[in-house]
């Protein structure tokens, strides 16, 4: 193919690319976070496409100059657009690898056009089949210790994408676009695109969807909880990119759906199947030969300009066709609503799965299914089996993670719950409470009473603290730990301390309660004088949770806290701050430690 070996070295000689650029999108602060770089040969030419591009190189071993040509053209092209967000470039993982690339020099074109590598992501595609894990992990953590973040990239679309993703622990995965076209209505895709966010969750990474086109395939990502977007829904890839995205494109997206209930990570929105409806007027023949079509389809919505008005129950619709006398043939040109005698149970898809329960059992009509809406509007259909099966699996796994006194999740629901804070970037401030004087007080009146003591704040944190406030956990012996979605975390903590301090004494005889505390033996076995049992509060409030990378970053800061506010007498509590360190500068945890007693205040003792 001599033509397009010539037509390569052309444009490889005289550099004929053009980088044009794709924004990425974060649906919960509905900004653009950055944009994807995507190469393009001169428009006239058959190397226009990057698909013939990248594997003519391929075939006439031009890769990585070809590679190399891409990055500089568009480290130039974005530095020159001046747009001060990030910059995801397409790095092949044998790239990666060479000595060239691992010498620096991407970071030298970066440092030549004046960015910054913290706000450069590099996406590994795997389009070979990676054997080394060990190398890649290798050449991932130098890139990191240069500041650059890791993408991978078409996950779903190569040869080893979970592999890499457990190895290489990406900030951001990217779903191949198959997985996005059609979601609304392929229940394949829509489970698999439900795993993977809650794999990254668990792993507190970034989920970007590529390749959404349409509102639907928006709206079916945004529930099921996917922070981030890109695609010709909210724009093409184009030389001069969008600098913000029409806002109408994002409105109702996510819908208060963190701010009001972080806590009831389940609600509707979770068992909501999103079910293709049909319109009212359809006719019933269409409606019987849907159901003959799709033999796993049970039930279909009546939906008309997004109001739900009626579900069709397969069974009861089969059965009463068939047992009227002219079936079909009388009915089949009629409209399906005349089927429907109700307006279906309508529960928006925010409310947790308890009160959709409830509201279930409350109402007289017992339907196998209800309508899930989001403003009103259709948003999916669940049926009671779907609840119940949810309901069922939380127990256990609750009953799972709980603490046997106090029955309190303990720290694995309590870090799962961080690390989904952490995705979805929702503020949160962390308490670590720890009990004053607490082995004393069991030695000398017994485990029992220690227990009834542990119960008691168990129940001082849960009446101060609404489920919808915060989320509390006991994480074993005398330690509880308090995640505060509410604003008015200091003032919930000042009412549990005098909360706490009133009922103590109530633990103790009046002769102790009299001498403020109790004659005891320390730990080396000396007498020593315990006063009354207080609590003591570590709190990372949110500017410092945010800055966090993981659960294990943020306790680390609450046991700081919590040795401070021991420090100080009686029921008290210490914040940790940390509002000194930009978040740009996303320095590791050891860093954070460093100077971490300069940055905390004692602000209060009861
Ligand atoms: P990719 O990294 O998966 O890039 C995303 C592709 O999806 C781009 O195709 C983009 O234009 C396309 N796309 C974006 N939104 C939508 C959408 O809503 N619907 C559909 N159907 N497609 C959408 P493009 O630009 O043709 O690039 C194809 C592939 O070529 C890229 O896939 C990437 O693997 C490679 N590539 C492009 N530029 C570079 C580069 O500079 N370096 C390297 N190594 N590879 C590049
Ligand atoms: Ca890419
Ligand atoms: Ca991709």
């Amino acid at each position: 193919m001599p033509v397009l070996h010539d037509e390569l070295i052309k444009v490889l000689d005289g550099e004929k690319l053009t980088p044009h650029f794709q924004p990425i999108v974060s649906l919960i602060q509905k900004d653009i976070i950055g944009y994807e770089a995507l190469i393009r040969g001169p428009s006239d030419s058959p190397l226009h496409s990057p698909f013939n591009l990248f594997n003519t190189a391929e075939r006439f071993n031009l890769s990585t100059t070809l590679e190399f040509t891409c990055r500089k053209l568009s480290i130039q092209s974005y530095a020159r657009l001046n747009l001060n967000k990030k910059l995801f470039i397409n790095v092949s993982p044998s790239v990666l690898l060479q000595p060239d690339f691992k010498n620096g020099m991407t970071l030298k074109f970066l440092n030549e056009f004046g960015l910054d590598p913290k706000s450069v992501v590099i996406e590994l595609t795997e389009n070979q089949p990676t054997d080394n894990y060990l190398l890649m992990r290798d050449a991932v953590t130098h890139y990191r210790n240069m500041g650059f973040e890791i993408a991978l990239d078409d996950l779903g679309a190569g040869y080893s994408g979970l592999r890499l993703w457990s190895e290489l622990l990406p900030d951001y995965v990217k779903i191949d676009k198959h997985f996005i076209q059609g979601i609304h209505e392929d229940p394949i895709k829509l489970n698999f695109v439900r795993s993977i966010q809650n794999i990254a969750n668990s792993l507190n990474c970034n989920i970007i969807a590529e390749g959404v086109e349409t509102e639907h395939e928006f709206k079916t990502i945004e529930g099921l909880g996917i922070t981030h977007a890109q695609g010709y829904y909210f724009a093409r890839p184009t030389i001069i990119p969008l600098e913000k995205i029409d806002s109408a494109l994002l409105v109702n997206s996510r819908p208060d759906h963190c701010q009001t209930n972080p806590y009831n990570a389940t609600t509707a929105s979770h068992i909501a199947r999103l079910i293709t409806p049909v319109s009212s007027e359809t006719a019933i023949s269409e409606v019987m030969r849907l159901f003959q079509h799709h033999n796993e389809l049970t039930i279909v919505p009546l939906v008309d300009n997004n109001f739900a008005s009626g579900i069709i129950f397969r069974d009861r619709f089969l059965s009463k066709l068939f047992s009227s006398r002219y079936g079909l043939e009388l009915y089949g040109k009629k409209p399906i609503h005349l089927f429907v005698s109700k307006t279906p149970l309508s529960i928006d898809r925010n409310t947790p799965l308890e009160s959709v329960s409830q509201q279930l059992t409350s109402t007289t009509e017992h339907d196998p299914a209800f309508i899930v809406t989001r403003n009103g509007e259709y948003a999916g259909i669940a049926t009671v089996l779907d609840l119940l099966e949810e309901i069922t699996r939380q127990q256990i796994r609750n009953a799972k993670h709980a603490n046997p006194l106090t029955l309190l999740p303990g720290s694995v629901p309590v870090n799962e719950r961080i690390n989904q804070l952490l995705a979805g970037k929702i503020p949160f401030a962390f308490a670590y409470f720890d009990l004053d004087n607490f082995k004393p007080f069991n030695d000398v009146y017994g485990y029992s009473a220690g227990d009834n003591i542990i119960k008691a704040v168990a129940e001082t944190l849960i009446g101060h603290i609404p489920e919808n406030h915060g989320l509390v956990g006991h994480i074993g012996g005398d330690d509880f730990i308090v995640v505060f979605t509410c604003n008015d975390w200091k003032e919930r903590c000042k009412a549990i301390l005098a909360g706490f301090e009133e009922i103590v004494p109530a633990y103790y005889r009046d002769g102790d309660v009299k001498a403020g505390g109790i004659h005891t033996e320390n730990r080396a076995g000396e007498k020593c004088f315990f006063p009354l049992i207080s609590l003591s509060v570590g709190i990372v409030e949110p500017d410092s949770t945010s800055l966090c990378r993981s659960h294990v970053d943020i306790a680390d800061l609450a046991s700081g806290a919590k040795k401070q506010a021991k420090k100080i007498d009686g029921n008290s509590f210490f914040i940790c701050q940390r509002k000194a360190l930009k978040q740009t500068e996303n320095l590791p945890t050891s860093t954070y430690l460093l100077n971490q007693a300069d940055d905390m205040t004692p602000v209060f003792q009861a």
